[in-house]
Parts: structure tokens; sequence; C-alpha cells
């Protein structure tokens, strides 16, 4: 069984972002030589997310404005997590809604999509440095 991990890093100059990173997912798959096996993809972080969906910008402030309701940023201080000072609590409730990650089969080769299935990195208490794990298996 052949095995390839990769960490990717994103610096969203924003609090929160949905970015596609479905080409970089695609070009870890042709990296890793697995033409069968499954592909994991996670965050590293506890406030951020990974998750599949479609890439339509409609659908991207829907999410926005859903979590936003569920999770409202402020004010900060109605989280208890933000008592240790941080103002994440929000960011924390949004990630666990959208899940930390993917498992794709990979087939002859490629990731084995749905017709618009797409791999999302969502931020969600962004302006610094953070990592997603790929994670590749199969021969
Ligand atoms: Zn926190």
């Amino acid at each position: 069984m052949k095995s390839y991990r990769k960490e990717l890093w994103f610096e969203v100059p924003t609090r929160r972002a949905f970015i596609n990173i479905t080409q970089e997912i695609k070009a870890c798959v042709r990296e890793s030589g697995i033409k069968e096996g499954l592909c994991l993809v996670n965050a590293m972080h506890i406030t951020a997310s990974v998750f599949i969906n479609d890439d339509e910008s409609g659908l991207h402030q829907d999410y926005e404005r859903w979590l936003e309701k569920l999770a409202p940023h402020e004010p900060i201080s109605q989280y208890m997590h933000n008592r240790t000072g941080e103002d994440n609590g929000d960011a924390h409730l949004k990630r666990q809604v959208m899940g930390r990650e993917v498992v794709v089969a990979i087939t002859e080769g490629h990731l084995d999509f749905g017709t618009w299935e797409r791999i999302f990195y969502g931020e969600f208490d962004g302006r610094r440095k953070k990592r997603v794990l790929v994670k590749i298996i199969g021969e």
C-alpha cells in the first residue's frame, strides 16, 4: 500500500472565508501516484473546516448568513469560551457545524466526485497561518 501526506497552508486576510481547494487536492492525488484508494482532507485547527459542496457564490453567502444566525460573532461576551480572553467562541461552533474533514474515493487516479461536488476550506477565525492535512492511501 502506498501512502502520501501533505500539509497545505492558508493565511486568510479576513476573519471568515470559504476557499475552493479542489485543484490543490487534485494536484496532491497526481503527486501521490495513487490510482485506487482514499483521500482524507482535514482542517488541523479547531476554528476551521473542510467540507464538500457546490462552488456557487450565492450558496456561500447563504452559509455565511446561516452561520451568523446560529452563532453570531458579536457580542463576544455571549460566549463562555471568550472568558479565556479569546474572541473566537463563535468560530469553534461554526467549525463544528461545517465539519472537520472529508474523505473522497480515488478511482482510476481521480477524485471520484458527484457532478457538483467540490472541496472547500472554511475559515472562521482567520488572519493567521493555518494548515490542512491531506492523507492519501491506496495502490
Ligand atoms: Zn478559541
